[in-house]
Parts: C-alpha cells; structure tokens; sequence
C-alpha cells in the first residue's frame, strides 16, 4: 500500500470526487474533473443526431423472422435495467433476449422488481444460477484477498451475456450507461466506447480474470470458476460479438429515467440508509450495505458520493449540500450483515478482522461508528434527506432485518 499525504489531495471543484478516484480521472487547469467535463458534452451534444446513428447501428441487427433474437439485454430487477428495456423494445422496436445472472443476495423488492419487467415487457429471460458451493468459495477467497465481496456477482453479471450471445449465436448485445464515462470522462460520448475484455478485467473484475483466481487461490479449482471465463477471441470474432452502451447515444440521467419508469411500468424503489438515491441497487442487500462499506474503507469514498457527484452535474444539487450528504450518509451504520455472516457461515468476529486488514491506512476513520458498532443491529434514526431531495420511494430496505436473501423468487403476480 502507497502511503499518500491526504491533505494534499486534489478535489474537483465542481463535483466531490478527489484524483485519487479508483477509475482514474484528471483535474484540468480550471480545477474541474475530467468526468465533469465529459458530463457538460451531455448539454451541447445534439441527441437526435446520436439517437439516428444508434437507429441505424441497431436496424442491422433486426432478424425480423420471428425466430430468433435481434439482441441481448443484461437485466436485473435495480438499476436501469426497466430504462434500458424501454429503449430496446418500445423505441428502437428490437426483440430482446433478456439475461440475469443470480447473484444470491436477492432482496423481495429486486424479485418483484424482475418478474415485473419480464412481464410487463413481455420478453423471454434466461437465468444463471451458479451452485452455491463455488460462489461461496470465490466470495470467501475473494473478500480474504482482495476485500470484494461482490467479485462473483461482478464478474457473473459482466460474462454470462457475452456467453449466451456465443452461444446463441446473436452478436448484440446492449448495456446502459458506461461507468468510466460517466463517473470520470474516461471517455467522449462521441468515441462511440464499446464493451471490452480489457476494461472488464482492469475495472469491474478488480485486474483478476477467473483464471487468475486459480493461480492465486489453492482453495478453487477448474470447477468453481469456469462458469465465470470468458469466450475466447476466436468465438467472439466467428459470431461477432459486440456490446454497446445506450449512453452514448441517449442524454443519460438515472434519476429523470427512474422516474419515468415507475410511472409507466410500475419500477418500484427503496429507502436506504446509507444514500439518499432511492432507485440504484434496490435488488441486492449487499450493494450500499456491506460492499459499500468496503468501498469506504478501501478507496476513502462510498456510494452516496457517486450519487452526489450526479446529481450536482445534472444541476439538482449545490456542491456544498453534496457535501453534508456525504458526510451524513458514508457514516451510517451497515445493516443485512447478520444475512451475509450466515449466507457464507462466517462469525463475525472473523468478518470483522478481514475488513480491518483491507482498511486503507491512508484514510482516517472514526472506529466509533465502524469495528464494534457496525456489525451490531445498530439502526438509523436519523431523519430521511430523500424527500427533500424528491427521490421516490414504495419500500424500506433498511427495515427487514428478519428476512433472508431470495436465491429463487416466486414470479409475480
Ligand atoms: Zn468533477
């Protein structure tokens, strides 16, 4: 680990992120983050013109025989998953082949949420359930080594399409927004970015391909971690396989799309305790609990500051009230872990050690509110910023603590 002077960090002066930013991003003479940047192509690019190229890029790929699919959409039951849909289906007319890798922590709300969009979309959806053995054993492996606990979930989300369109032999595949563009401008809209097996190694998978976790790992085997490979080259190239992001081509804002969509679908959100977003992630009961908690403790930042950042660039937010969010919220207590100790029978004593030993010394934090207090039922009454901030919200994720995750939910209604 890199001892680093943290009173030397530089801030964007615009958003809150620091150049210390996992994705990498660049501070230019103004002081103004290259992902700030990226984010004001979003207010002078013409949108028709790009929408026109994704209609044409796409009309290709239309089969039109009624036999097979025009494309792959990757889909949970959070995220943009519903917006997604909307554009492949009702606006791009396209007939979609829909994925979802299971990722074990499962709320009621993200089953709902799923079983809602297969229907009220009406398209067919293949599932991907890894045994529970291995997945335990990757998560095991990977949270000791590495402090992730959401590698499998990570590297099944980001795989299992780019299988299944080998598989099935249909080459597009279509992802929303892309992450390096829209946090830190790795990228212009107008580069047209596609889906790699680079970027998914170096940034979604942590550096670590599946293979590479048997070289590091005694404890997996070919068995845990085959389901996990990527195709090879020349299966990819004889079918074509390419995944384009709608962001590129479509003026991207979450929350203006989420809103939309519980409107005309009937998404559903969630109130949490550790963000005042209210539409990301309502399907899984790690992702702002303990996989945030990681991230806070590893890079200095959690979740609700990607949240800030997005809503101060989309003009909703003023950077200091970001910043008294942020504060507020990256220090409210983690919940569900008492799901998670059990899930992968851990104590948590021994939960607690291995996140000390992924506490990045570079950062301070107030153990008051982290060692022995997290992993206690320590609740949050603190009064709820989400109203104000008019983020919708149907369900309470940080007030079931009885439930367990849902491996396989019922469909609905
Ligand atoms: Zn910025």
């Amino acid at each position: 680990m890199n001892f680093i002077n943290t009173s030397k960090i530089n801030y964007c002066k615009r958003c809150l992120y620091s150049s210390l930013h996992p994705l990498g991003l660049i501070l230019d003479e103004e002081g103004i983050c290259s992902g700030c940047r990226v984010h004001e192509e979003k207010n002078f690019l013409d949108w028709d013109i790009r929408w026109k190229k994704l209609q044409q890029l796409t009309s290709s790929y239309k089969v039109n025989n009624g036999k097979t699919y025009d494309c792959i959409v990757p889909v949970t039951g959070g995220n943009d998953s519903y917006y997604i849909l909307h554009i492949v289906k009702k606006r791009l007319g396209l007939n979609p082949l829909l994925v979802t890798y299971n990722k074990y922590f499962n709320t009621p709300l993200g089953i709902r949420n799923l079983a809602n969009l297969r229907i009220r979309f009406n398209c067919d959806i293949l599932f991907q359930n890894v045994n529970p053995e291995s997945v335990k054993k990757i998560t095991r492996s990977t949270l000791r080594e590495f402090g992730s606990i959401y590698w499998p979930c990570l590297a099944g989300q980001s795989v299992f399409p780019v299988q299944i369109a080998v598989k099935f032999k249909i080459p597009l595949i279509i992802w929303g927004a892309h992450q390096g563009l829209e946090q830190v401008g790795m990228f212009s809209h107008e580069n047209d970015v596609e889906m790699t097996r680079w970027y998914r190694k170096n940034h979604d998978l942590l550096g670590r391909e599946a293979d590479d976790l048997l070289s590091i790992f005694d404890t997996l085997n070919e068995d845990d971690i085959w389901q996990y490979r990527y195709p090879d080259d020349a299966s990819l190239n004889s079918i074509g396989v390419r995944g384009i992001y709608l962001g590129n081509y479509v003026r991207w804002d979450p929350k203006a799309q989420h809103e939309l969509m519980i409107k005309e679908y009937g998404y559903l959100a969630a109130r949490f305790n550790r963000t005042f977003d209210t539409y990301d992630h309502v399907d899984c009961y790690n992702f702002m609990f303990l996989h945030d908690w990681l991230k806070y403790i590893k890079h200095g930042y959690s979740k609700v500051t990607d949240h800030a950042c997005r809503e101060i660039r989309h003009g909703r937010l003023t950077r200091s009230h970001a910043s008294f969010l942020v504060e507020k919220y990256q220090k409210q207590p983690v919940l569900h872990i008492d799901k998670f100790c059990e899930w992968l029978n851990i104590k948590h004593s021994s939960l607690n050690f291995i996140l000390n030993t992924h506490k990045n010394p570079n950062f301070h934090f107030d153990n008051s509110y982290y060692s022995s207090k997290l992993l206690e039922k320590n609740r949050f009454n603190s009064p709820i910023e989400t109203e104000e901030l008019s983020f919708l919200s149907h369900s309470k994720l940080d007030d079931d603590e009885e439930s367990r995750y849902v491996t396989i939910g019922k469909g609905y209604p």
